[in-house]
């Protein structure tokens, strides 16, 4: 199975992708967990890609098709989360696979609750546990449920930036739905509820079920 995730800033997007992961065993590749991971290593592409993500910017094309074509090279089955991010992503990834992706899930949520979900996330900096503080708290409080670190704001979860990153989503990674549509690829699927909730529907969105 080959799929693409695509949706908002805090629509549950990494979440889902991790259940299918761990109930299928289909790889998930997420640029945002993988930059992320190249500015704590302080690599040259974490250097170049910080100010970007600090400011809710995307990271320019040319950092992110490397790192992605590099991930998916050696796997039959994967779960692209937050890539594509644009129309130009999205066509150089026609041109990494061999043969069509096997569906593209967009996931809808209003607005307002995606604000809610996003400054109420809390993030594990050591090990990259999400927690909610309402809908999944850890149950070590402040503290990360499996290896005890200090759990944190991801810097770009903060207001100013929340803003910025919405808007980006809008002007840059909607036009994804039609050029997705388009190909017949595209199974939305309404994000409101809990994380099983939305799952059941993930399922079936793809036909697992
Ligand atoms: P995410 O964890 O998916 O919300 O991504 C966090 C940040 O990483 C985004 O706001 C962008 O700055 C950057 N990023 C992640 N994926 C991409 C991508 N496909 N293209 C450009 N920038 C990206």
């Amino acid at each position: 199975m080959r799929l693409v995730f695509v949706g908002a800033p805090g629509v549950g997007k990494g979440t889902q992708a991790k259940r299918l992961e761990q109930q299928f065993g289909w790889t998930v590749v997420a640029t945002g967990d993988l930059l992320r991971a190249a500015i704590a290593q302080q690599t040259t592409l974490g250097r170049q890609a910080q100010a970007y993500i600090q400011r809710g910017e995307l990271v320019p094309d040319s950092l992110v098709n490397d790192l992605v074509a590099e991930r998916i090279r050696q796997l039959d089955s994967f779960i692209l989360d937050g890539y594509p991010r644009n129309l130009s992503q999205a066509e150089t990834l026609e041109t990494m696979l061999d043969s069509p992706l096997d569906a593209v899930v967009l996931f809808d949520l209003d607005e307002d609750r995606l604000i809610q979900r996003l400054s109420g996330r809390r993030v594990c900096p050591a090990c990259g546990a999400v927690f909610h503080i309402v809908a999944n708290p850890s149950q070590r409080g402040e503290q990360c449920d499996r290896c005890e670190a200090q759990l944190v704001v991801r810097e770009d979860d903060k207001p100013e930036t929340i803003r910025n990153r919405m808007r980006v989503f809008r002007e840059q990674t909607e036009p994804l739905v039609a050029f997705y549509e388009e190909r017949g690829l595209l199974r939305r699927v309404c994000a409101d509820g809990t994380p099983d909730e939305v799952y059941q529907r993930l399922l079936e969105a793809i036909h697992t079920t």
